[in-house]
């Protein structure tokens, strides 16, 4: 089966494609494969995880916050790869605030390289905690070239993480079982998530309500409008389950700024539920929780991290305890490009390099632009963000970037009612936040740092009906 390459691919990744003329002869048992309808017994898939805590001094959350003091409890990648439907097929969640623009390529080639597949076959999502490496090698290279600035990914530390990549995928591939059913759960998730903007009787933002709160106003106001499930999407090798994903949509902070790194309330659930059942690998997936927050509900003291940890906890296990496995007729990995337009009249480069070059400006109006940059950079490059799609039997799991407001993934639910839509946001997370059109001229923190134009709506939106599409056609 090919596929033509565009020019992009071709020229950030020349090593990989070169390479994957032999993916089929490194796996010949396997090889059969066609786009859909595998034999169960075809499948194959081996996990992975790797350690991606930064080094004592590293900047964390982009160089505006403490750097690292200390750990209280590493951060990790973990993933899979699945076999047996074609080339690889990759899926990765890590521990880090960002990963954007060229960081987020890297990291798929490098998982592609290892796995012997190609990049479109390959997604790589953050949980976003913030005391974590917010990774962007061209806003990096932004801002050392200013000479005065915090880093914002060290390289060597970027490219050590790469090489555990690497490492753990091709240990992966010498560990492979069998994946032969599927099951899907969801479940309520209590008191932990509610919308971060408050409007006013104006319609406009009156308040941001963030990851915690000292204000009872923002305690007494209602949730709003979130997603109050929990999904999960498990693997079967028999009787067993060996890969559950949990999917939910809620910016993962209890506190941060403090210079200890920790995978937070949503990565020490995950890690809680891991010690539980050793013999199964779980992911944990921020869904589009762009606007929503645990404001309602913390108060950003340390007692609610581990209150936090455990309502996400009641989630995950009362989400799996609805797990019905059914054997695996049909699996379908589905792509679609977007190329969603900046803001040029908001965003200057000019102006903002200028900002940038201001030595009287505070570290956080010099680093954050840097990103912004870095979009408009890409942006001209025409460098798409590939939407990725992964349907096995009714069940869809669609792969989108940054930093989505939660309408995307109700709306995306609602669109295929008839399937089970689990969402995984904060891949490529150039665009930084991805608002609805309408929330737009409601204003607010958000739609400050959203890169794009409301024109990323429509875009975003028709490209999610199309990985949905796809999962019915033949
Ligand atoms: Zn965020």
């Amino acid at each position: 089966m090919k596929r033509s390459i565009p020019a992009w691919e071709r020229a950030v990744s020349r090593r990989v494609f070169l390479g994957t003329g032999v993916a089929a002869a490194g796996f010949p048992v396997l090889q059969a494969a066609g786009a859909a309808g595998d034999r169960p017994g075809n499948l194959r898939v081996g996990t992975f995880r790797f350690d991606v805590t930064p080094p004592i001094g590293h900047s964390l959350c982009g160089g505006w916050i403490r750097p690292v003091e200390a750990v209280d409890d590493p951060l990790e990648a973990i993933g899979y790869v699945l076999l047996g439907c074609g080339k690889p097929i990759v899926v990765c969640v890590v521990d880090w605030t960002g990963l954007l623009n060229t960081a987020h390529i890297r990291w798929r080639e490098a998982l592609a390289e290892a796995a012997d597949t190609t990049i479109d076959r390959v997604t790589v999502h953050c949980v976003h905690q913030h005391n974590a490496p917010f990774a962007c090698v061209d806003a990096e290279q932004i801002v050392l070239e200013q000479g005065d600035l915090p880093h914002i990914i060290e390289l060597d530390f970027f490219h050590r993480c790469l090489d555990r990549a690497r490492t753990a995928v091709e240990t992966a591939l010498r560990q492979t079982q069998p994946v032969t059913h599927v099951a899907h759960g969801e479940a309520r998730v209590v008191q932990v998530a509610s919308n971060r903007r408050i409007l006013g009787p104006d319609g406009r933002v009156a308040s941001q309500r963030g990851s915690s709160s000292r204000n009872p106003e923002h305690h007494r106001l209602p949730e709003g409008l979130i997603d109050p499930m929990l999904k999960t999407v498990a693997l079967f090798s028999g009787a067993q389950k060996i890969v559950a994903s949990h999917y939910y949509a809620c910016h993962p902070m209890s506190y941060y700024g403090d210079g200890r790194v920790s995978a937070d309330f949503c990565g020490l659930a995950r890690k809680e539920r891991q010690q539980q059942e050793p013999d199964c690998v779980h992911l944990y997936f921020n869904g589009c929780g762009g606007n929503i927050g645990a404001g309602k509900y913390n108060d950003g003291s340390k007692a609610m991290r581990p209150v936090l940890t455990q309502r996400m906890l009641q989630g995950m296990v009362a989400s799996e305890e609805r797990l019905i496995p059914e054997p695996i007729d049909s699996l379908k990995w589905v792509t679609h490009d977007i190329f969603p337009p900046p803001d040029r009249e908001r965003f200057d480069e000019a102006r903002i390099m200028k900002q940038i070059a201001d030595r009287n400006q505070r570290v956080v109006s010099r680093n954050r632009p840097a990103y912004t940059v870095a979009w408009l950079r890409r942006t001209a490059k025409n460098i798409p963000i590939t939407l990725s799609g992964l349907h096995i039997n009714r069940t869809s799991i669609l792969h989108l970037p940054a930093e989505c407001f939660v309408e995307y993934q109700l709306n995306a639910q609602r669109a295929a009612s008839d399937r089970f839509v689990a969402c995984a946001a904060y891949g490529d997370g150039g665009p930084w936040y991805i608002p609805t059109a309408e929330a737009y001229p409601q204003g607010g923190y958000a739609v400050s740092v959203a890169w794009c134009t409301p024109e990323i709506d429509p875009i975003l939106t028709g490209g999610i009906e199309t990985l949905l599409a796809k999962a019915e056609s033949g």
